[in-house]
């Protein structure tokens, strides 16, 4: 799995960071940004459809699955 933090719509709620920091991390402006180049490993599959469903802007993508 390949996810993404599309810029544009991060307000810097920061629960992708929260939810899995092995996935997410935060810049000077408090935005996420993908760690690893989004590439997931298979154990965190499961931490990052969380983080994907607690986003509350809708803003991580799958970019392939
Ligand atoms: S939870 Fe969503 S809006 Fe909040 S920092 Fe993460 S990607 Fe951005």
């Amino acid at each position: 799995m390949r996810i993404r933090v599309v810029g544009g719509k991060c307000q810097g709620h920061n629960r992708c960071y929260t939810i899995a920091p092995e996935l997410f991390d935060v810049d000077d402006l408090g935005n996420a940004f993908e760690r690893l180049g989004g590439v997931v490993p298979a154990d965190l599959y499961d931490k990052a459809r969380l983080a994907i469903d607690n986003c509350p802007e809708y803003a991580i993508e799958v970019v392939e699955e």
